[in-house]
């Protein structure tokens, strides 16, 4: 915007500086959906394992040190929760199942949900790889209702993908959120603009998203237990004892919240280094080093769909001096083998040095999506 030299864009800018400053409630109305997968990794895993159907499950290791990734809801029954120990999870029910969790799969799943979204809206801001927060006040199918097009998309996650998702919808992300957790498993909640200040009156503290625990522990002290104790307090108060965190609070008790939805960010490049026990002098150990560098590298365009024209290596040596050389190719690199082949092409001239290699580092730029026939095969496969 700010580019623009003619009267006309300038007048624009000044007209949407002017809209940023319109105060709260007399705002565009935005429709924002949030929507998230239920119990994400738990109900790939039970999806694609009939044995696992209906029973406590937790994506996990069950070794000691353990963590609970995802529990499916017949595990939460039990009290297990995700981030919980393995040990705690097992002692709360004796008979959850462990499964190794499968990070691919969800990846391609994620792609998946992202593409049926792109459907509707270019304005997706992804939480992570089963949650995202869309707007579609302006969407690219002209439905006026977003409460429709919610329906639509869990809709098509389920056609699509065999998994249910809840979705929330409302005029802001804070509610959108609040929305999306309210009828789980598998449903849709609306929070209007006149529901919305009563929503957040009778809100528990703790599920107000931005308040964790210490926060939680801090607010009962100060006497605040509910969004309507919140909303009582006025901003310098919550400024003194919040910081930063103070303005927002103060709005969100009032359902009031204009972040944008930020769409996702488009990368610039995609890489991967190591640095090493030992320093390192001659190719061979070098290579054997990159190997694991690369492949990550890979894995990660596998995952995303994205490929790169321009390979990067990196080079820091032992006295901390760093060089980096590149390599563009004419089509994008589309398997392992040529992105190896090019690195290590980037490393021979630079050997035999003097002085020892402490670290090493690949990346790929000048990126794009992947063909979207390559996209559809990559999705069989998995
Ligand atoms: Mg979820």
């Amino acid at each position: 915007m700010l580019a623009g030299n003619t009267d006309r864009d300038r007048k624009a800018f000044r007209a949407e500086l002017l809209e940023r400053d319109v105060p709260a409630g007399r705002e565009r109305q935005r429709k924002i959906i949030h929507i998230d997968m239920d119990a994400f990794f738990a109900a790939v895993e039970q999806r694609d394992n009939l044995e696992l159907r209906g029973k406590p499950v937790a994506v996990g290791g069950s070794r000691e040190r353990g963590v609970v990734a995802a529990a499916s809801y017949e595990a939460r029954k039990f009290g297990v929760r995700s981030a919980m120990p393995s040990i705690m999870a097992k002692r709360r029910c004796p008979e959850l199942i462990f499964v190794m969790p499968r990070f691919e799969i969800y990846k391609a799943v994620s792609l998946q949900i992202r593409e049926i979204f792109a459907e509707y809206t270019s304005l997706i801001e992804p939480l992570s790889l089963d949650e995202a927060y869309l707007d579609v006040t302006e969407n690219l199918k002209g439905i006026a209702s977003a409460t429709e097009i919610a329906e639509d998309i869990r809709t098509k996650i389920r056609r699509e993908t065999n998994l249910t998702a809840s979705a929330g919808v409302s005029y802001n992300k804070f509610l959108a959120k609040l929305a999306s957790d309210y009828r789980k498993p598998d449903g849709l909640f609306v929070i209007t603009p006149k529901m919305g200040p009563a929503f957040v009156e009778s809100l528990p503290i703790e599920k107000f998203h931005g308040v964790g625990p210490a926060t939680t522990a801090k607010m009962n002290r100060l006497g605040i237990a509910t969004g309507l104790d919140l909303r009582a307090q006025p901003l310098p108060f919550l400024q003194q004892h919040f910081g930063k965190s103070g303005p927002y609070f103060y709005w969100i008790a009032r359902g009031v919240d204009e972040r944008p939805v930020h769409a996702d960010r488009v990368r610039k490049s995609i890489g991967a280094e190591n640095t090493f026990a030992r320093d390192l002098h001659t190719f061979e150990p070098m290579r054997d080093a990159l190997e694991p560098i690369i492949a990550k590298v890979w894995r990660h365009c596998q995952a995303t769909c994205i490929r790169g024209r321009t390979v990067t290596l990196k080079v820091k040596f032992a006295d901390f001096q760093q060089i980096t050389r590149s390599k563009s190719v004419g089509d994008a690199i589309d398997n392992f083998t040529d992105l190896e082949i090019l690195s290590l092409g980037l490393l021979e001239p630079l050997l035999p040095t003097e002085k020892g290699v402490r670290l090493l580092g690949i990346s790929l730029s000048s990126l794009a999506q992947a063909q979207a026939a390559e996209r559809r095969q990559l999705s069989l496969v998995l």
